[in-house]
């Protein structure tokens, strides 16, 4: 599972500045929560071999009443759902009264808790993190997340426990090649994550096995279905309640980024009769950065007006247009319509998202597209592409060698990569291309 980092501190000290430095996803997910106007803020990033995701707490400082007493509350919960925590405290402004404060809650936390001093540019790293031994948190890491100093060796020091070994990743590949298909459930609260997997274990067809073993929060269902295995990873926690009445903590972002990286396919449920939100998007854009095929269920297609039901479509054609790759159903997940059909997506999606294409298939298409318009010359010399081979699966990867590759213009890229998904017939899945200079 990935780990989970999160950011804690007192206001500017520079937890969105770690934050921003630490991810490469292009949106940060931020956890719809009512009634307060500071959230968490969620996003995913790699070091080396190693993911993990990372929490910005929002900050407290320590001393909060009302609102602020209900965002700190909310920052230590994001505390309970992380394996380490980042406390920063600022090397400019020293040793602070809300510091202190912090340091109290964390050791009550009972948590792994690293004691970063930040904002060290220009100044001497002992001088700048004495002081703050007092805090009695251990002892404290010179950063300067402005300018990336010392952030990699943070990472690297913190990350050290939770790096997989080779046992772990042999165990994984097992795992991920064994051979049912991994759908993951996703949604905002309320959108019929859980109805859904309901209906789809529901279903005449479908033979539910007794629970696999269950990871951080998410449970993990397999069955079978029309002679398939699929392994349903159901972040709303159905299976978890023991009456259908019983209100658990459904939602959480970490359960969602965790189990986007355990699927081979997801299931991006969409409430059709909220139409298409911010947070929507954002879980969306997390699905294709991971690489993972994607199917979109429009909810709630039940009881809503043809007015309705022609905005929402207008919507899904605008703002979804990024990920048109996938195979998009308006369903009603609490009366069963449409809710059959998705496997049909699914299948597609995996089969796409797991074919094999050989190195002379590739190769011949490549000269094909290669044939019909040639990539321009650069300095007087034509970029020439060679030869194709795939690079890997889930997302697959198809590798373009030729010369001066980097010059290949972004127009030319889009021209061969809609030419190869075209041809390939890729639906479903996002597809990566690389392209390699090898003279
Ligand atoms: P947050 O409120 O804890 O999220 O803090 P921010 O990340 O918004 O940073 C607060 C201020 O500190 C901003 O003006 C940043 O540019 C500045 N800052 C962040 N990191 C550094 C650093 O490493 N060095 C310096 N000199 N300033 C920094
Ligand atoms: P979750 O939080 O995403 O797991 O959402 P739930 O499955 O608990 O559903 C939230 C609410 O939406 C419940 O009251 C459901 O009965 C209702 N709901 C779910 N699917 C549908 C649907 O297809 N149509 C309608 N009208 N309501 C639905």
């Amino acid at each position: 599972m990935l780990p989970v980092i999160a950011l804690v501190g007192r206001p500017n000290v520079g937890k969105s500045t770690l934050f921003n430095r630490l991810t490469r996803s292009r949106d940060a997910l931020v956890a719809d929560l009512p009634g307060l106007t500071r959230d968490r803020k969620y996003g995913e990033g790699r070091v080396g071999d190693c993911d993990y995701i990372v929490i910005d707490t929002g900050g407290i400082s320590g001393d909060e009443a009302g609102i602020d007493q209900r965002m700190a509350e909310q920052s230590l919960l994001a505390i309970d759902e992380a394996d380490i925590v980042l406390f920063l405290v600022d090397g400019r402004a020293g040793l602070n009264p809300a510091d202190e404060m912090i340091a109290n809650h964390l050791r009550r936390h009972n948590k792994e808790c690293w004691l970063v001093v930040n904002k060290t540019d220009g100044l001497d790293p002992d001088m700048a993190v004495a002081d703050f031994y007092a805090l009695g948190i251990g002892q404290p890491l010179a950063i300067a997340a402005a300018h990336g100093r010392g952030v990699s060796n943070l990472i690297d020091e913190v990350l050290a426990p939770f790096v997989p070994d080779e046992d772990e990743l042999a165990a994984e590949k097992v795992r991920k090649h064994d051979d049912s298909i991994r759908i993951a459930i996703i949604g905002r609260p309320n959108v019929g994550k859980s109805t859904l997997v309901n209906r789809m274990l529901g279903e005449d067809r479908v033979v539910v096995y007794d629970e696999a073993g269950t990871t951080r929060d998410s449970i993990y269902i397999p069955y079978e279905r029309d002679g398939q295995k699929y392994t349903l990873i159901d972040t709303a926690g159905v299976r978890r309640r023991k009456h259908i009445t019983e209100a658990v903590e459904k939602f959480s972002i970490v359960k969602t980024l965790q189990a986007i990286k355990d699927a081979n396919v997801v299931i991006s449920v969409i409430d059709a009769s909220e139409g298409v939100t911010e947070q929507d998007l954002s879980m969306m854009g997390f699905v294709i950065d991971a690489g993972r095929a994607l199917v979109v269920a429009l909810n709630k297609w039940d009881g809503m007006s043809s007015d309705q039901r022609a905005d929402v479509k207008v919507q899904v054609e605008r703002r979804l247009e990024f990920a048109s790759f996938a195979r998009f159903h308006f369903i009603s997940a609490l009366h069963g319509s449409g809710v059959g059909d998705l496997y049909g997506s699914v299948n597609e999606a995996f089969d796409c998202a797991m074919a094999k294409w050989s190195t002379n298939q590739l190769t011949r298409l490549l000269e094909d597209v290669v044939a019909d318009h040639q990539p321009p010359a650069i300095n007087n010399r034509r970029i020439k592409l060679r030869y194709a081979h795939q690079g890997g699966s889930n997302p697959p990867i198809i590798v373009v060698h030729g010369n001066q590759t980097a010059a290949l213009p972004g127009s030319y890229k889009r021209y061969l990569e809609n030419r190869f998904i075209r041809y390939l017939k890729v639906r479903g899945t996002p597809i990566r291309f690389e392209f390699k200079t090898s003279d």
